[in-house]
């Protein structure tokens, strides 16, 4: 303590060069154990905070504007958990499983990013996990006002989670998964918007759908034929 009284000018944690800070409460001479490799070491590994955040969404269907989120947030935060929300009322295209089955594919090459589902209030679940920090993406100025409503109820909420709001590359402002969803069911291209992965699947999905929607008439016409017969 009294160290710290005859250095006035030492930066006070967690401001400041944390080096310097710790390199001054050290006892002179150092001990063999307080060597400059020790202190990397345990400003890197213990006493820093790892920091975890969720990033909470539909993800029907997962398209790169949330890849290139999912990138950007594994680079600043330690832990990053996708979470797919269960909504039975939004009446999804993809089940939960097939999105989680895509998502985990996109991001098997991020050794910090998991992908996990969840019910109920986003806070509830960001507090199960022990996280910190909710990652959201805004795209344009019309994101913004949902956007913040929910932060600012989520921080009503649960005070102590912060929600962390990114931006992705310019080519992916405009993409939502309801555009793609929209232009991949009336034939359109959806290269370059989502992974092959998932183009795929969107493409099987909506053969299916078409199939079945072709089937339906010539029923009810056979229908119709065998009453006038
Ligand atoms: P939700 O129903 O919660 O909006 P979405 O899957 O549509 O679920 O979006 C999840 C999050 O990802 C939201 O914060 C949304 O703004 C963000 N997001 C969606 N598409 C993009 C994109 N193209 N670029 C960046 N962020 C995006």
């Amino acid at each position: 303590m009294e160290r710290r009284a005859s250095h006035p000018s030492s930066p006070k944690w967690p401001g400041g060069d944390a080096r310097r800070f710790i390199a001054l409460e050290l006892p002179s001479p150092l001990p063999p154990a307080y060597n400059p490799s020790f202190l990397d070491l345990a400003l890197t590994e213990g006493s820093v905070k790892r920091i975890k955040a969720i990033y909470p969404g539909s993800f029907d269907p997962p398209t790169n504007g949330h890849l290139d989120l999912i990138e950007r947030g594994s680079k600043i935060f330690d832990e990053l958990v996708v979470a797919i929300l269960r909504n039975p009322e939004k009446n999804p295209l993809f089940s939960v499983a097939d999105r989680r089955k895509m998502l985990e594919a996109m991001t098997s090459g991020f050794d910090n990013v998991s992908v996990d589902t969840f019910d109920g209030l986003t806070v509830d679940y960001a507090l199960r996990v022990e996280a910190r920090a909710i990652l959201r993406g805004i795209r344009a100025i019309s994101d913004y006002e949902y956007e913040l409503q929910m932060a600012l109820m989520n921080r009503k909420l649960q005070p102590g989670l912060e929600t962390v709001f990114m931006m992705p590359a310019e080519k992916y402002s405009y993409l939502s998964s309801r555009l793609v969803r929209e232009v991949a069911q009336l034939g359109g291209s959806i290269e370059c918007l989502v992974p092959d992965l998932v183009e795929q699947k969107l493409r099987e999905k909506i053969d299916v759908a078409h199939k079945f929607a072709n089937r339906q008439p010539s029923a009810g016409k056979s229908k119709l034929k065998k009453k006038k017969l």
